[in-house]
């Protein structure tokens, strides 16, 4: 870290601090147990991410506790071994340059779907909002290797979705910063599980096309404060 700028220093403490916090929100919400799932935010013009350290609990990850690392998933500066997961945000960073945080979570209702290889049908307008889209399902992909990354970005890349449901695994999301990213996560959850509920009932009615277009239009272009 000796190479660090006094400004750069001062980023990644603040970006430690977040992703830490950023963490309590996917216990909070309910979509991670044990030690599963992880996040990460891009440190901004430089080719670094800070990310949750391996098989720590949630409730002992603290700001000094997270992994600052290049984005070939070496570490550069943190105490523990980074996120098993490393190596696939490394890969989105690299190959989104928009990108500024990606979730991942192994939350209930995603998982039925992406178990069944089947993704989510635009049937709510808050999806529509949100998605703009189905969540669609990437390919299934072990760890190991660049194959998780690949198949987020091949599955993401000119899709509106933030969110895809890797097939036989879990959600990965991706926001222009972390709390972004875990409010896609949050709202893949939320959607996924009332889908499957009315799924549950009968075939739930998609939206049509135009409706979707222009729902997604007015929820990022008007809604909320400008
Ligand atoms: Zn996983």
């Amino acid at each position: 870290m000796s190479m660090m700028t006094t400004g750069m220093a001062a980023t990644v403490r603040r970006l430690r601090g977040q992703v830490s916090a950023l963490h309590a929100e996917l216990v909070r919400y309910g979509l991670v147990v044990w030690t599963a799932g992880n996040l990460s935010a891009r440190v901004p013009d430089q080719d670094l991410m800070v990310i949750k350290p391996s098989g720590v609990s949630y409730d002992d990850l603290t700001a000094e506790s997270m992994i600052v690392c290049d984005l070939s998933g070496t570490v550069v500066d943190g105490d523990f071994a980074p996120s098993s997961d490393t190596a696939a945000h490394a890969y989105v960073y690299r190959h989104m340059p928009e990108v500024g945080g990606v979730v991942h979570t192994h939350s209930s209702y995603a998982c039925a779907w992406a178990a069944r290889n089947e993704p989510v049908p635009c049937v709510l307008t808050a999806m529509a909002d949100e998605f703009g889209a189905e969540i669609p399902v990437g390919p299934f992909a072990l760890i190991g290797d660049d194959s998780i990354g690949r198949g987020i970005v091949d599955t993401l890349t000119g899709h509106r979705s933030p969110a895809v449901l890797m097939r036989n695994h879990g959600v990965f999301t991706i926001g222009p910063d972390a709390q972004a990213a875990v409010k896609a996560a949050v709202m893949c959850e939320d959607v996924a599980r009332s889908s499957h509920l009315s799924r549950q009932l009968g075939e739930p009615v998609p939206i049509a096309a135009g409706d979707v277009d222009r729902l997604y239009a007015r929820y990022h272009k008007v809604y909320g404060q400008q």
